[in-house]
């Protein structure tokens, strides 16, 4: 086991990496985060902040050298950089394993391979690829294959030549072409498992989305019990899969009442942030325990719970001359009973950026629910 007053090491400077710091911290740990951004919201609550790329091999030997164990909370973290720094040091999850979910290639094939249900897809690499697709994987979505996020890099395309026409807006890069799904919901799961391959799931989480990005996350999901504790299952299995160490996230499609697996995310997860406030650990803490060879902690939730993404646009108010920039009134939710907010310290909002979000704790989920959107409509 690895204790305090150890240094752990985190690759990645977002709000992830913030809140691993300061569970971290809770523990007694110190943690050095490496990031390029000089204002990254981890940096700026770490120990000591290395200002680099994740290719800059100087700043990661004195990573490397400062720290008994590494983990990361960006999945585009070159595998070369996981590699190298597991020669000196433990790095958890592994390169591996990281690399599997960084590529929508490699993830649907491991998928596959493990007997996941997934969407019918195939690889394109080429427009020869678009002009021999099978008639019946459209409706579809394109998909860059690496480094999309927040439905960014990807074009919904209604047949052969509008996906031909996105894959050169894409500028040839390699995608995945899948077949477009008619979702009845989405939902995810996050895990942890240990280096013994113990694991802990916590409760199923139903994400709605607004313009790609994660709007709502409610928990309890509303889906009958029997899915959702099937979804635990099969993010289990996706895990031992990868012989995964750390918290994972697994993202469901729900179609025709039957679970699909979209994707997964090899760090904690934005649907998972109500485990802060309506868990006795909560997904980052498992981070750490799972990083530090700790026995996993209890995941259970002492509560319903919803969660808001603050988003940047809240920062631009309509006026008579045009948006104006400034601060949303915090004060407007501070009022709300059992509502807890975080902001991530970002330095300027721009629209579409996370800024912060907060959770809505209750009894009842529609309870939850109905409560976080009235808070939500009192700030903007
Ligand atoms: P990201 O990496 O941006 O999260 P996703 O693959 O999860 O990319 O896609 C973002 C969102 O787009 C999903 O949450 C879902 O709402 C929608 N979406 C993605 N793939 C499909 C699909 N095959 N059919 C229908 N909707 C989809
Ligand atoms: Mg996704």
């Amino acid at each position: 086991m690895i204790l305090p007053p150890a240094n752990l090491g985190m690759l990645g400077g977002g709000q992830l990496g913030r809140f691993f710091v300061a569970a971290a911290h809770e523990l007694g740990y110190k943690v050095w985060v490496l990031d390029p951004d000089p204002r990254s919201p981890a940096g700026l609550i770490a120990d000591r902040h290395l200002v680099a790329g994740y290719d800059d091999y100087p700043a990661l030997d004195e990573l490397a050298q400062a720290c008994t164990a590494i983990s990361t909370e960006f999945e585009n973290v070159p595998a070369a950089t996981l590699d190298y720094l597991a020669k000196f040091v433990l790095v958890r999850p592994s390169a591996a394993a990281v690399s599997v979910c960084q590529n929508r290639i490699a993830e649907k094939n491991f998928l596959r391979q493990h007997g996941l249900p997934i969407a019918d897809f195939i690889a394109v690499t080429g427009e020869a690829d678009l002009r021999s697709a099978a008639p019946g994987l459209f409706p579809a979505i394109l998909k860059v294959a690496r480094f999309g996020y927040d439905g960014k890099g990807q074009a919904v395309v209604d047949g052969r030549e509008q996906a031909i026409a996105a894959f050169q807006h894409f500028q040839g890069e390699t995608c995945v072409l899948e077949q477009k799904l008619a979702l009845g919901s989405e939902i995810s799961v996050v895990l942890a498992r240990d280096e013994d391959g113990r694991m802990k799931s916590f409760p199923a989480v139903e994400n709605s989305h607004r313009k790609g990005i994660l709007d709502v996350s409610l928990v309890p999901a509303r889906a009958p019990s029997g899915l959702r504790s099937r979804a635990a299952e099969l993010a289990e299995k996706i895990a031992d899969g990868l012989g995964y160490i750390g918290t994972l996230a697994v993202e469901f499609f729900v179609v025709d009442g039957e679970l699909v697996v979209n994707e997964m995310a090899p760090r904690p997860h934005n649907s998972g942030h109500f485990t802060l406030d309506a868990c006795l650990t909560s997904q980052y803490e498992q981070q750490v325990r799972a990083l530090c060879g700790l026995p996993l902690g209890d995941p259970r939730a002492h509560s319903a719970a919803a969660m808001v993404n603050l988003l940047g646009d809240l920062w631009y108010e309509n006026g008579p001359a045009g948006p104006r920039y400034r601060e949303p009134d915090w004060s407007q939710l501070h009022a709300f009973a059992g509502l807890k907010l975080h902001l991530y310290g970002k330095h300027h909002a721009r629209h579409g950026r996370k800024m912060g979000h907060f959770t809505v704790v209750d009894d009842d989920p529609q309870q939850a629910r109905e409560r976080a959107l009235a808070a939500r409509a009192a700030i903007g």
